[in-house]
């Protein structure tokens, strides 16, 4: 990802959401050495960080609170500011953040539209808060093969960027790109990426990598992901034909079926909706969810699989001899997208870096 950018662009790695899944601070431990920030939704995650001895200035992306801010180091965290709110929060806590003003231009989530923008200069010049950046968001940059939207969200932003620096001056920090702007508009990147999904191997959407595939041909660089999700075989067992599976007898056996059972459910975040769609992995041989996946349990078909025992690993996410299912795949199924797939393992799953 990095090769990517001009040499004086600064890499931020968002690894909110357990790191999408990954685990906080097994992946931060991993990527200190090579990026510039980290990126974390909340102040709780950016105390997790600071608290861990992970060395690396963080930018908190989501809304902070006044009553968090005292468990924050302003010498180690930089707050996103898209309120006047918290302007005012600042000044009246007598707290000295670096402050990075997101700015709307065409997604309507966080961003001060230009009115506010013009008030939240002003005030930050009388309170003498310390202003470092500028960014924007990006709405319809990874759903799609048509970027006349987002190239649209970057002129406006470039046109706010202009303004910003007639009233206040140039500041050091300019982001607009996420994974898919990063991989594909070189003139999104200004001073600073922040790159989430594909840093865990993973493309942003099927159309990120066909416009990808686009430019630099099937040969291009690829991406690989770092993560499996593992479980164990628990039960084996025979059941004849005919016979119900799981709650609310949604599945019949068509056959004489060998039925295995894992200790993995939605509880640990493996998707209800993949109840009777699932694929898992045993033997490097794909095995089909059969009836509804239960909170801590789930069923799997394991006729056609020979030689498995109770104790066999079984990948719920991971490649196994010629066979793989991954995030995509399981999104898919679930009519999901990878991102929610993966930061939805849940916290109690153990990571484990190899
Ligand atoms: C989550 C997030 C990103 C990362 O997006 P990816 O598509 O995962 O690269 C970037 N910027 C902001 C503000 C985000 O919330």
């Amino acid at each position: 990802m990095k090769d990517l950018l001009h040499k004086d662009t600064k890499f931020l790695a968002v690894i909110k959401a357990n790191a999408y899944g990954h685990g906080l601070l097994q992946i931060a431990k991993l990527l200190e050495p090579y990026v510039d920030f980290f990126g974390v939704h909340s102040a709780q995650e950016a105390y997790t960080l600071l608290k861990s001895g992970i060395d690396c200035q963080i930018l908190i992306l989501g809304p902070v609170f006044s009553h968090q801010l005292p468990i924050l180091n302003p010498a180690r965290v930089h707050l996103t500011c898209s309120t006047l709110h918290l302007i005012e929060a600042l000044h009246n806590n007598g707290f000295s953040f670096p402050l990075h003003l997101k700015v709307e231009t065409g997604t309507y989530r966080q961003g001060f539209v230009l009115e506010d923008l013009e008030k939240a200069l002003k005030k930050i010049k009388e309170y003498g808060l310390p202003l470092v950046g500028l960014s924007t968001h990006f709405a319809n940059i990874e759903d799609t093969l048509d970027h006349s939207y987002a190239k649209e969200q970057l002129r406006k932003y470039k046109e706010i960027k202009n303004l910003v620096e007639k009233k206040i001056g140039k500041l050091q920090f300019y982001h607009t790109a996420c994974s898919a702007a990063v991989l594909l508009f070189p003139e999104t990147h200004f001073s600073l990426v922040r790159s989430g999904i594909s840093i865990y191997g993973y493309w942003p959407s099927r159309e990120t990598k066909l416009s990808w595939q686009y430019k630099f041909g099937e040969d291009g660089p690829q991406l690989k992901p770092v993560l499996s999700w593992k479980t164990l075989l628990s039960e084996i067992k025979w059941v004849k034909k005919g016979e119900y599976i799981g709650y609310g007898c949604t599945y019949k056996t068509t056959r004489k079926t060998k039925l295995g059972v894992l200790p993995i459910g939605y509880y640990d975040g493996y998707d209800r909706k993949l109840s009777n769609k699932g694929i898992v992995l045993i033997k490097g041989q794909r095995a089909p969810v059969l009836g509804r996946v239960c909170m801590n349990l789930l069923m799997v078909d394991l006729t056609d699989i020979e030689d498995v025992s109770v104790g066999d690993v079984v990948y719920l996410i991971g490649e196994e001899g010629e066979e793989k299912v991954t995030a995509d795949t399981l999104a898919d199924l679930a009519q999901t997208i990878n991102y929610e797939i993966l930061s939805r393992i849940s916290i109690s799953v153990p990571r484990i870096v190899i």
